[in-house]
């Protein structure tokens, strides 16, 4: 039998107080169960992230489905879509099903697979589309992410293709041919530090094309990671005619700079790079105003070997899963940029609709909904160490910063996946 559960005098994203009841997987009116004091504490749809790397198959030693799902509850979420760029990549049917099985057996988070667009990520052959949309993990979101789909032509075709079913292009724009050997942003630091320049014009050229395309096509783009102030401006354009185009941000984008490179510590080499203040404060007003719809993590385990190592030789990536809502508290909150109402739209509401879960994530806090909400404690201050991370990895950019806001707990469905803070399985 399910526990049931009543959530005291919390107080919810529009700043209303009241108790929340827990009956049988659903929020209800009132129940009898174990009560749980919600003073002081914030109650948040739970949180949904469109863009997670979780290793498995192929990297089971910097993350597997289970500790990336024990890391996504611990971060307040109740649903992440896994990125195709696996080893085998998740370009067929067999695989994300492998994929949304596991994440089932698991049941710390819901794992909706990403379909990748081309055969292999090779951004030249369309991978099987049809088959992934129509298997048991009803795939709608796809992308190449690591790799942009630099062809027009065969971004066109996926365009196309995932009309029929409602699905999504989520791209890693970057014009690959900008950023040979790219390290780090191009800038005033990148010619001081004497390392290869990633020119914001390589995201911005390909978002300018892909929103064009999507016009052209009538289909649905998603850029994932968006990183600079001229792609804000290219986003609002874009929006303002019309054109059926989402995005995202990440909490490292919303706080780090450029600067940190100069201390060539592999742990702050990104993809996209960490860009200047002025990008950071462009992103900011844009995920404030709309213009970027959602924050996303780009949670990207890795391996020891592949980070603790130069500069030019580690793999790009940091972990966000377990510290992207008490930066976006930092960020937005605290800065008076976003109330709580904006921080469920922009971690919850917005990313469930974009990957079209929305029929089970993002929903109002309202009786008869799924019971999938986070507690959060906003006035908890902790200091992030990488060993008191649910990841195997150890990439987080934040080692010995102190962050504003603990998550309390987490429910699934009703199911606590996570209670006073600890993971519960
Ligand atoms: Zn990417």
């Amino acid at each position: 039998m399910s526990v049931n559960y009543l959530i005291r005098g919390a107080t919810l994203p529009d700043g209303t107080t009241q108790d929340l009841a827990i009956r049988d997987g659903l929020i209800a009116d009132s129940t009898d169960g174990e009560v749980i004091d919600g003073s002081g504490l914030r109650v948040l749809p739970g949180l949904v992230d469109i863009h997670t790397h979780l290793r498995q198959p192929g990297r089971e030693d910097a993350e597997t489905i289970e500790t990336g799902s024990r890391a996504a509850a611990l971060g307040g979420y109740t649903a992440v879509c896994a990125m195709a760029n696996t080893d085998p990549v998740a370009d067929a049917a067999g695989i994300v099903e492998q994929v949304w099985r596991l994440g089932r057996e698991v049941g710390l988070a819901d794992v909706q697979p990403v379909g990748a667009v081309t055969l292999g990520l090779k951004g030249e052959r369309l991978a099987e589309l049809g088959a992934m949309a129509e298997s048991a993990a009803q795939v709608r979101v796809f992308s190449d992410d690591g790799h942009c789909v630099h062809d027009a032509a065969v971004m066109r075709r996926a365009l196309e293709y995932v009309k029929a079913f409602d699905g999504v292009i989520a791209q890693h724009a970057e014009d690959p041919k900008l950023t040979v050997g790219a390290q780090m942003n191009e800038g005033e630091q990148s010619a001081r530090l004497g390392l290869a320049g990633w020119p914001a014009v390589a995201e911005e050229a390909i978002i300018a094309r892909d929103a064009l395309l999507a016009a052209h096509v009538g289909s649905r783009l998603h850029v994932c990671h968006v990183s600079t102030a001229g792609s804000v401006e290219v986003l609002r354009w874009a929006k303002s005619r019309g054109i059926r185009v989402t995005a995202e941000v990440t909490p490292h984008h919303l706080l780090l700079t450029d600067e940190l490179a100069a201390t060539y510590d592999p742990v702050y080499k990104v993809n996209p790079p960490l860009r200047t203040a002025e990008d950071v404060t462009a992103l900011r007003e844009a995920l404030a105003d709309g213009t970027i719809d959602a924050v996303a993590t780009d949670h990207a385990p890795h391996a020891r070997e592949d980070k603790e190592c130069e500069w030019a030789a580690a793999r790009p990536g940091m972990l966000g899963l377990e510290t992207a809502l008490p930066i976006v508290i930092k960020t937005m909150v605290e800065t008076g940029l976003l109330d709580w109402a904006g921080v469920a739209d922009r971690l919850s509401h917005a990313p469930a609709r974009i990957a079209n879960l929305d029929s089970r994530h993002g929903r109002p806090l309202t009786p008869g909904e799924p019971a999938n909400l986070t507690l959060v404690d906003p006035s908890q201050r902790w200091t992030v160490t990488p060993d008191g991370l649910a990841s195997i990895s150890r990439n987080t950019p934040y080692a010995g910063l102190e962050l504003p806001g603990a998550i309390v707990a987490t429910f699934l469905r009703g199911r606590a996946t996570v209670l006073d803070g600890k993971a519960q399985a």
